[in-house]
C-alpha cells in the first residue's frame, strides 16, 4: 500500500499483509473487490479531514456545534461518518479554561473514520502511561505550553465510547471560510495534544 508508488523494500509487516491477503484470496474467504473497497477506504476515505470538516463547521454554525457536542455520534452518523469504529463519539469542547486531551490507557480506540488511523505515538505505552498521569509534560512535549490556570481534562478511550477533542478556533481567523478553516485543523489538536495556533 505505501509502497505503490516507490521502490523500497517490502516490510516485515507489509511483507506479512501481502502473504494474509492472498491467502484469503485464494480460499475465497473476500473477494477482490471487496478488499479494493475496503483499502480505498482506508487510504482515500476515512482521515482527519473528515473530523477538520466537523470542527470548522462547529466553529462556524453554533447549532451545529451544540448538536455536535450534545449528541457527537447522532450527527456524526447523519452525515455518514458512522462506519467502523466511528460509533459512540463524544465531543468535547476546549475552552479558555478547559483542555481536553484523549488517549486510550488500555489499547488504542481512537474514532477511525474523523481521524483516521491512529498514529503510533497514540498507540505507544510512554504515551498511555504518561497521559493520565503527566498530562501537561506530555502537552509540553508536544510543543504545547498550557498555562497553570488551565484545567487539562483527560479522556480514556474504549472499544464503546471514542472521543474527538474540539479544538478553540484560533485568533485571526475570523474572516476565513469554512473550507479555509478546515484546513487549520490538525489531527493532533483533535486528539488533544496540539492547539490550533493564531493566524498572524
Ligand atoms: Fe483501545
Amino acid at each position: 500500500m505505501a509502497n505503490k508508488n516507490h521502490r523500497a523494500p517490502l516490510s516485515d509487516t507489509q511483507l506479512r499483509v501481502k502473504a494474509l491477503e492472498s491467502v484469503l484470496l485464494e480460499k475465497g474467504l473476500v473477494d477482490q473487490a471487496t478488499m479494493d473497497a475496503i483499502i480505498d477506504n482506508y487510504e482515500n476515505k476515512v482521515g482527519p479531514h473528515n473530523g477538520a470538516r466537523l470542527v470548522a463547521r462547529a466553529w462556524t454554525d453554533p447549532e451545529f456545534k451544540a448538536q455536535l457536542l450534545k449528541d457527537g455520534s447522532g450527527t456524526i452518523a447523519k452525515l455518514g461518518l458512522a462506519g467502523i469504529e466511528g460509533t459512540h463519539i463524544e465531543v468535547k469542547e476546549n475552552t479558555a479554561d478547559v483542555h481536553n486531551m484523549v488517549v486510550c490507557t488500555l489499547c488504542s480506540c481512537y474514532p477511525w473514520t474523523i481521524l483516521g488511523l491512529p498514529p503510533t505515538w497514540y498507540k505507544s505505552t510512554p504515551y498511555r502511561a504518561r497521559a493520565v498521569r503527566d498530562p501537561r509534560g506530555i502537552l509540553k512535549e508536544f510543543g504545547v505550553e498550557m498555562s497553570e490556570d488551565v484545567e487539562v481534562r483527560v479522556w480514556d478511550s474504549n472499544a464503546e465510547l471514542r472521543y474527538l477533542v474540539l479544538p478553540m478556533r484560533p485568533e485571526g481567523s475570523e474572516n476565513l471560510t469554512e473550507d479555509e478553516l478546515a484546513a487549520l485543523v490538525t489531527r493532533d489538536s483533535m486528539i488533544g495534544t496540539s492547539v490550533v495556533d493564531a493566524i498572524n
